[in-house]
């Protein structure tokens, strides 16, 4: 069956019912550009998706050399060929006239256009003579969740390696720090232990903070699928929004919780709370697979219901409804996003999921599994790659075995890599760049004016005369326009690599047509600046010793041998020969990959293996590797308790509310890719807030309204939507800046809102607890806010 729906009004499609342990039935979905059919299609090209983590395998139809359409591949584990509204329209923005199509240069004030040479040129000219008189640590990298592997492990080589800065990090560091950080401090290494395939089996699946609907459609539907079937999974959401998956939980059976943000460890603290009090642990488990279960024990006892209901805002009973639903699990899937990673308390409330699945001992099995879910495509890369504040192959920083072993693989001596502190994550770069330390900063992919916290701060340290930034991006953006140097890059269909999503899955992603102008691969950009400064390894032989794709992927495969993430059975060839991807680990031990991890009970845990040895759950401090083998010497999972505090900014009579900010399914990031697709646009134009009924007639305002929603920090003008959004809390979807708006004076982004601060063990800014106030804004005062129709926001799609 090939099905090409309109995904803006029928998002997820029609239902394939399917039962407990059956497979998935496949369903292709396809969009061809109008007056395209099949027959005309001169050639399919094989990718996956680049505008969410799900990872949904796709080809890319191609006519004259032109991407005229997509289709999903049927055989794939992830998507059984189907595909989300942004897959399905979201690559008519390769094709934008507006591409960056050649590289600019800062002359007069102005960009201006130039070659390639006079840009790249300028760059190294920079670079050398900032090493030259401040050294590394003047130079800085700031990256993306959609670059390929090959790409980041190329960044992550010439940075760490060749010039030896500690300071580079990834925008994955607003959206799966936290995944990676919850991972390490239960597991102590980073890897996803469930699959998507645990929807097929699962009894309960519980979401806690994750709009998979939204941010993962595909998945949603896999969800829907087993809902529409015999014996369907009851399920549970945590969300202060009345979301689709909210409605769902009800219509299960199972329970929707609403607690007020910034309270999601407490909750967390409550559920356990009951499952041990009910004694719905698997004791056995526990005992052979677990340390800290005595300390986690003490902490929960400490949160009945009623404590923990005051402190969210929500009924006790239906806590402890939950809790039973899941106490009573016997294959339980838990999934968690954004709801928690961008909260307070992150990591800890985040650590209390895996705890969850850890008494119960729902782990490694069909059905049993956790999902600490990603927001970019390519975010598992960024992290295994090293191209954040990881280090390549799930090595542990903090031991020097680890870095010889990977100074080896680059042929690099050990003391180039630096090692002495963790590295600096982003929040802690633009402190440095905004106290004049670091003075070089090369963005790739990511569009930091728009998407950062606090964006007035952000805009005068990207500003300033004495920081020379470089930003390589396929659009122009508010990022582009502070830049010195402006490099235009090649897109997804444009190049060639490999995406691993959120479930470990590796797909091969093929080029299908030419970039535009001259415009260029990362890869290749990345390579020519390091040619440029003639890195050299050890022997005297250029640095990195790659010079394309397949050879990239050759040698980060080899250094992953023995690692978690191990890549030793895969290549672009074999990817090409496998009808669907795989998942790591996968090596000659496990030839088609590994579907789940822990099944056996051995964890990536052991301290001389391990990729952390923890952070202390209040400062973040770093343990030690003595603290960690006294806590852990049998390299088992972990049990981290977590004590509630109250967050930081609390509403007050001025600012009321709390806002949180949050993302719709026709949008991306900054919209710089969707924002551009007809369909995409048209269906969410324009910045919206949503409240509840009752804040709204607080507010003296109606559906449609213009308000004006401030904190601290700024203001921003949306209309209103009246939404089922819990009392005192209000949402913004973040995707919305400047580029297509110019007028907009720094009042439509709803990270002129947020505030400079983060999770001290995951270090993501918290984009969930902002005290904020809300007012009508008489109509006529803002002409620039039109009222549009829209199909995005909860309240808007049935
Ligand atoms: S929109 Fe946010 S969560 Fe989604 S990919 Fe971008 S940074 Fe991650």
């Amino acid at each position: 069956m090939t099905n090409d729906r309109n995904a803006i009004a029928d998002i997820w499609g029609g239902r394939t019912p399917y039962g407990p342990g059956e497979s998935w039935p496949a369903r292709v979905d396809m969009h061809l550009a109008e007056g395209v059919t099949e027959a005309d299609v001169q050639r399919w090209v094989r990718t996956a998706s680049l505008l969410h983590s799900n990872g949904d395998a796709m080809d890319i139809a191609v006519r004259d050399g032109k991407i005229v359409g997509v289709r999903g591949r049927a055989d794939d584990i992830v998507n059984r060929g189907r595909l989300g509204p942004k897959d399905l329209y979201g690559w008519q923005a390769n094709a934008s006239p507006d591409r960056l199509t050649q590289p600019l240069i800062r002359q007069g004030g102005r960009l201006v256009r130039c070659d390639w040479d006079t840009a790249m040129n300028r760059i190294v000219a920079q670079s050398k003579d900032l090493l030259g008189t401040h050294g590394p640590s003047a130079i800085a990298f700031y990256t993306s969740g959609q670059l390929f592997a090959e790409e980041y492990f190329t960044l992550a080589a010439i940075g760490h390696g060749a010039i030896g800065t500690n300071h580079m990090d990834g925008n994955t560091r607003l959206c799966t720090a936290t995944a990676a950080a919850a991972l390490k401090e239960s597991f102590a290494c980073d890897g996803q232990p469930g699959s998507y395939l645990d929807v097929d089996h699962a009894d309960v699946i519980a979401m806690f903070g994750h709009n998979v609907a939204e941010t993962q459609p595909v998945l949603w539907m896999r969800v829907l699928d087993r809902l529409a079937g015999s014996q369907p999974p009851r399920l549970i959401c945590v969300d202060p929004r009345d979301t689709h998956v909210a409605r769902a939980a009800r219509d299960s059976g199972g329970v929707h919780l609403a607690p007020l943000p910034g309270t999601n460890l407490a909750l967390m603290n409550g559920l356990l709370h009951e499952i041990v009090a009910n004694d719905w642990v698997d004791h056995a488990y526990v005992q052979a697979n677990t340390v800290g279960w005595a300390e986690l024990r003490e902490r929960v006892a400490e949160y009945p219901p009623d404590r923990v209901a005051r402190i969210c805002g929500i009924d006790a009973a239906a806590i402890r409804t939950a809790a039973g639903v899941l106490g009573k699990a016997q294959r339980l899937l838990s999934t968690v996003l954004q709801g928690f990673y961008q909260s307070h308390q992150a990591s800890a409330a985040s650590v209390q999921v895996n705890n969850l699945n850890l008494i119960r001992g729902q782990l490694g099995r069909p059905g049993a599994g956790i999902l600490q879910m990603n927001g970019q495509p390519t975010a598992e890369n960024t992290r295994e790659c090293g191209a954040d504040g990881d280090m390549s192959g799930f090595r542990n920083w903090s031991n020097d075995a680890h870095v010889a072993d990977l100074a080896k693989h680059w042929n690099l001596e050990i003391k180039q890599i630096p090692h002495m502190t963790p590295p600096t994550h982003a929040m802690q770069m633009f402190r440095y760049i905004e106290q004049g330390s670091i003075k070089m900063l090369w963005v790739s992919a990511t569009n930091p004016a728009v998407s950062l916290p606090e964006l007035a701060r952000i805009r005068s340290i990207l500003g300033q005369e004495r920081l020379f930034l470089v930003v390589q991006d396929i659009f122009p953006t508010e990022t582009t326009e502070l830049a010195d140097v402006v490099l235009p890059a090649a897109t997804w269909g444009e190049k060639t690599g490999c995406f691993t999503n959120a479930c470990r899955v590796v797909h091969l992603s093929e080029r299908a047509v030419e970039p535009p102008g001259e415009a260029r691969a990362d890869l290749d950009i990345f390579l020519d600046y390091a040619r440029g400064m003639d890195f050299r390894d050890k022997d005297g032989k250029p640095f990195p010793a790659w010079h394309d794709a397949p050879s990239a992927f050759a040698a980060w495969a080899a250094s992953t041998q023995g690692r978690p993430c191990d890549y030793t059975g895969l290549s672009h060839d074999v990817l090409r020969e496998r009808v669907s991807g795989v998942p790591w680990p996968c090596n000659a031990e496990h030839p088609d990959g590994t579907e789940r991890l822990y099944a056996d009970g051995k964890f990536s845990a052991a301290p001389d293996y391990c990729e952390s040895y923890g952070r202390d759950m209040v400062t973040g401090a770093p343990f030690e590797a003595s603290d960690y083998k006294a806590l852990n010497p049998d390299g088992k999972a972990i049990l981290r308790a977590g004590e509630y505090l109250p967050p930081h900014e609390a509403p007050s009579g001025e600012y009321p509310l709390v806002l949180i900010t949050g993302r719709t399914v026709y949008h991306f990031h900054t919209r710089t890719k969707t924002g551009r697709v007809a369909e995409l646009q048209q269906a969410a134009p324009e910045i919206w807030v949503e409240c509840s009924a009752g804040d709204a007639r607080r507010a003296g305002l109606a559906e449609g309204d213009l308000a004006e929603i401030s904190t601290a920090r700024g203001a921003v003008r949306a209309r209103l939507r009246i939404t089922g959004v819990r009392n005192g809390v209000l949402f913004l979807p973040f995707h919305y800046g400047y580029w297509d708006r110019p007028g907009a004076e720094h009042s439509r982004a709803a990270n002129e809102l947020t505030q400079t601060d983060w999770d001290p063990v995951s270090k993501q800014p918290l984009y969930k607890t902002a005290a904020a106030a809300l007012a009508k804004v008489p109509e006529g005062a803002d002409p620039v806010v039109p009222v549009q129709p829209t199909r995005a926001s909860t309240g808007a799609m049935q």
